[in-house]
């Protein structure tokens, strides 16, 4: 079959399905009958031997590859599904005919319950792995996939209702080929993600994405937003000839990978990379990258179950920096909320989180998390040419804010002695507030960047994520662009730049527009680099 969606990354590519486990199954029956009762306790066994065994599976390829702590954390979930105290507290809820895929949530929930009060902070988290692994159990009683990421070890083509940042970040590196999702648009992560990682994806295919969930093998054209499930002779074909001929597109832009693009009446446009983590720079730094115009930390805080320290913070900044020298990098401060959760961060339920607790709103409300950060990224200041950005600020107030407290740890480092380097900070223009208050904010601010993918969602009240409001998703919009073009006023009239790093950045067609209402930087995805500065050289 044929699915339809948006292609919110290029490329073609063709492989096996796999559909990940994400979330809570829901029970399919409640209750049974009393005659069942012996046949379905045998079933209920017969689940808990067939997650160990996908389990075991795991383990064995996490030592083989030598990741021993992840398969610490694998071999507990093994003992909690063979727990005896489990199935008997199973047992019991089935002899009072409670259906067993029910039966085994109830009391994974309790067992849950009990590890989340536990005062340690390791048992504690250990919480969700009793989800996880109860979850899988009903699952598999349920006859649907049971598995997590980590059992992704042949490349394929993820098949998914949408992904998370944090199921993103789970996936090994080089096993996904492709990601065809149910919802999202070109700039929920998922899409950002896939441009980043240089694979198609297709977004926003809607409910048919159901009837595509047991194909073995599926055709993925990330250009016109399209996939076929077990596709036939022909159609491989086709894929092959495509994945050619896009091959040839790429090896022709790669004279423009190293150019410093220019206009033709002379004006120089950097080109950056945006990174999700400290092990894309080398490769943006050979797709042309002259700087990293954004680099989302968060997803260094998602990718495990507990907060990152300091020191490991100060690891990847340091690292970025390093691999670009003299090359500016933008390091912007947590940018959790929205559709991005932490784990170990009370995040209470919010009706409308992508206008909730968010970006630098919960930054300057957990010193906890803010301090070290800032902390780390001073220190890596002193190993190359660190800026950093505040996401989502609304008014001068949160900028002043967020300021003082890069002021405070600047002089605890110094009282330390603690060696750090000079950084100049920005803002992410990304609230329609922010753009309108930019004359008051590039007072006190050494460079503004343009985050579209927020600007447009808040600007035009439309959900960057929902495939339904496909028309209202793109920053070329009057109401957009004349923001844009007032923040560039604005900085002109401070003396300060203005880039540009949201998805708009890498569009072919929205580049000329931003260079004419002033954007001097463009940052994105590093594969969309080389084409980047040839649009801005033909300029
Ligand atoms: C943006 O909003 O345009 C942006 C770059 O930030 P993020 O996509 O991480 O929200
Ligand atoms: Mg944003």
């Amino acid at each position: 079959m044929k699915l339809t969606g948006v292609g919110a990354s290029e490329g073609v590519a063709v492989g096996p399905a796999f559909v990940p486990a994400t979330g809570r199954p829901e029970p399919e029956r409640t209750s049974i009958s009393e005659g069942e009762v012996d046949q379905e306790l045998q079933r209920f066994r017969g689940a808990v031997e067939a997650v160990v065994g996908k389990i075991s599976q795991t383990i064995d390829a996490l030592r083989t590859s030598g990741d021993e702590d992840e398969a610490g954390i694998f071999e507990f979930h093994v003992e909690m599904a063979e727990d005896p105290e489990l199935a008997s507290a199973v047992g019991g809820r089935v002899k009072n005919l409670q259906s067993p895929e029910a039966a085994v949530l109830a009391a994974g929930e309790e067992y849950a319950a009990d590890f989340a009060a536990m005062d340690d902070e390791y048992m504690s988290a250990r919480a969700d792995d009793v989800r996880d692994v109860t979850g899988q159990i009903s699952a598999e009683l349920m006859g649907l996939a049971t598995s997590g990421f980590e059992a992704l070890q042949v490349p394929s083509v993820v098949l998914a209702q949408s992904l998370a940042p944090s199921d993103t970040a789970r996936i090994p590196k080089g096993m996904a080929l492709a990601f065809v999702t149910a919802e999202g648009s070109r700039t929920s992560h998922v899409s950002i993600m896939a441009r980043s990682m240089g694979i198609p994806a297709v977004v926003g295919v809607g409910p048919n994405l159901e009837e595509a969930l047991g194909a073995k093998s599926v055709a993925v054209d990330g250009d016109n937003g399209s996939a076929i499930t077990d596709p036939d002779e022909d159609t491989l074909a086709r894929f092959e000839r495509a994945s050619e001929d896009l091959a040839e597109e790429r090896a022709a832009l790669d004279e423009y990978r190293h150019v410093e693009a220019s206009t033709s009446d002379g004006r120089r446009i950097e080109v950056a990379a945006n990174l999700g983590s400290a092990s894309e720079a080398e490769d943006a730094l050979e797709w042309g990258a002259e700087g990293v115009g954004l680099f989302r930390t968060e997803f260094l805080f998602m990718q495990r179950d507990e907060l990152p320290s300091e020191d490991e913070q100060y690891e990847a900044y340091s690292a970025v920096a390093r691999t670009f020298g003299d090359r500016p990098v933008i390091v912007r401060t947590l940018d959790v909320g929205g559709d991005k959760n932490l784990p170990g961060i009370d995040q209470i339920h919010e009706d409308n989180p992508f206008l909730g607790w968010r970006g630098i709103r919960m930054s300057l409300d957990t010193p906890r998390l803010f301090k070290p950060q800032l902390r780390a990224i001073l220190r890596a200041a002193a190993r190359g040419n660190v800026r950093v950005m505040f996401p989502m600020v609304a008014d001068v107030g949160e900028l002043r804010a967020a300021k003082q407290m890069l002021q405070e740890v600047r002089e605890e480092l110094e009282a330390e002695g603690t060696e750090i380097g000079e950084v100049e900070t920005g803002v992410m223009i990304e609230t329609p507030a922010a753009a309108v208050c930019a004359i008051e904010l590039a007072k006190e601010s050494a460079f503004f960047s343009v985050g579209t993918n927020d600007l447009v969602q808040y600007t035009l009240a439309a959900d960057r994520g929902n495939e339904r409001l496909r028309r209202l998703q793109s920053a070329d919009h009057p109401a957009v662009l004349a923001l844009i073009r007032q923040t560039c006023e604005a900085a002109g009239g401070a003396g300060i730049p203005v880039g540009v790093c949201g998805e708009a950045a890498g569009e072919p067609a929205m580049i000329p527009k931003l260079v004419a209402l002033g954007v001097t930087e463009l940052s994105m995805g590093a594969p969309a680099i080389p084409r980047a500065k040839k649009v801005v050289s033909e300029i």
